[in-house]
């Protein structure tokens, strides 16, 4: 993995590579990049490329928008399509200040602050699995996105040949080529609906896989004639797009989370992480189903969760624990959608698990039936209660939340709630095709 100057240098001369592509990631979790020409390329490597960052959403400061941009040798890689310009070559940057220090709005950054309190601690690292689901439609005349599916398959159907799972397969092959290790990749329960699954890695390394395998989606899908979307709930009445995350937290080459002795085969470590995460969950959802349209997927009848709980067989609850070996022994927390920003997303559940293991309380029982059809006076004297149920009760929950605003720091925190409170505004403010057709005629 580890990659030097001089191996950066060598690859774009044996390539020909023409342009370097600089990336990061901004407030909301796109991916945002500054590209320059193969002539730039010293520069590039000796941190001196330099941006406007006031255009970037959540990075306006007051004082100077200039940036900075430090790229990550490790994430070195050529796009694996060629463009009419030649070979791209791609760098994951981490963004810093003028005077040196590391740029506080920045995502990438501030995770790697929470992974270094982790590291303070005594763990080595937080190893995270996600399954990111995403939708496959037809693409329109001119390009422009439809809701038209390209198939009608669903869930794990081996037989469908049609273009999704074409589609599907040279995702697939794609991602291989630029060294991801592909696990699964399948049909989900949707029409039209796919979810690719590669292999668990530290934080900050599946962070950044999760926004190349994005790219990537939505790059092979178009050569396809199709648009892929990461949107929670793209269809009423269908099921949504989740990205669950697969947790774990390793010492000295150990998955302290595992016990062989312990109930479930989970260790105390493991259950002190599990109540921290259950805690902070009204919070967290805010970041983890930060739009919207999350909370129309986080709703009763879709595998999606919708109370605060947990379970070792039944998918209905938060988190769930799934059957695994000694290193596979994880907590799958199934709340997160792909829409998240998966720099904040880890930095909190990161937190909040800490905290969890420094406050040393047990959580809950877990439950063994299904949530959704215990009565409410069940859940009540169980002490389950309910995600927040819209992206403003989610916002109020983060702002209520102190440990939750420490795992994003001041400059995020403020970023992230001026950008929800609009988005949010700016919704309570549009009127729906579902208002007219209910009250037009009333
Ligand atoms: N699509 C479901 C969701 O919205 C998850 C299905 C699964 O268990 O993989 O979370
Ligand atoms: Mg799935
Ligand atoms: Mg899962």
């Amino acid at each position: 993995k580890q990659i030097s100057a001089e191996d950066i240098r060598k690859s774009v001369k044996d390539n020909d590579v023409r342009f370097l592509r600089l990336a990061f990631t901004d407030v909301n979790g796109t991916m945002k990049s500054v590209e320059v020409p193969t002539s730039q390329l010293e520069k590039v490597l000796t941190n001196d490329i330099r941006f406007d960052g006031s255009s970037i959403e959540g990075f306006v400061r007051i004082e100077e928008s200039d940036m900075v941009l430090h790229p990550d040798f490790s994430t070195w890689m050529i796009l694996p399509w060629d463009t009419e310009d030649g070979k791209i070559g791609r760098l994951i940057c981490d963004v810093y200040k003028t005077n040196g220090e590391p740029f506080e709005g920045d995502p990438r950054n501030n995770l790697k602050r929470v992974v270094k309190e982790m590291k303070d601690m005594g763990f080595s690292t937080f190893d995270i699995g996600f399954e990111a689901e995403f939708h496959l439609f037809k693409m329109g005349e001119n390009g422009e996105w439809t809701t038209e599916v390209p198939d009608h398959a669903s869930y794990f159907d081996m037989t469908s040949d049609d273009e999704g799972a074409r589609c599907r397969r040279d995702i697939v092959e794609t991602l291989e080529k630029i060294g991801f290790e592909v696990e699964a990749a399948h049909h989900e329960v949707g029409e039209g609906q796919q979810e690719i699954d590669f292999k668990f890695d530290d934080a900050l390394t599946t962070a950044d896989r999760v926004q190349t395998f994005k790219m990537v989606v939505r790059t092979i899908a178009r050569k396809h004639g199709l648009v892929a979307t990461f949107m929670a709930k793209p269809l009423e009445g269908a099921a949504g797009n989740g990205m669950h995350t697969n947790m774990s937290l390793f010492k000295d080459g150990k998955n302290v989370f595992y016990d062989k002795d312990g109930e479930y085969h989970l260790s105390k470590t493991a259950l002190y992480f599990l109540n921290g995460i259950l805690e902070h969950a009204r919070a967290i959802t805010a970041i983890a189903n930060p739009t919207v349209n999350s909370y129309k997927r986080l709703i009763p009848g879709f595998e999606a969760p919708v109370y605060i709980s947990w379970a070792t067989k039944n998918r209905s609850p938060l988190v769930r624990i799934p059957d695994a070996d000694e290193v596979g022994t994880r907590l799958e927390m199934r709340s997160a959608d792909p829409m998240a920003n998966p720099y904040l997303l880890l930095a909190a559940v990161l937190k909040a698990g800490l905290d969890g293991i420094k406050q040393e309380k047990m959580p809950m029982e877990p439950i063994t039936s299904n949530v959704f059809e215990m009565s409410e006076e069940e859940r009540a004297k169980r002490g389950i209660k309910p995600l927040p149920s819209t992206l403003h009760n989610a916002i109020k929950a983060f702002k209520e939340d102190e440990l939750m605003q420490e795992a994003l720091g001041d400059h995020l925190t403020h970023s992230f709630i001026e950008s929800k409170e609009y988005e949010w505004a700016q919704y309570t403010q549009s009127v729906s095709d579902w208002e007219r057709k209910m009250y037009i005629n009333y």
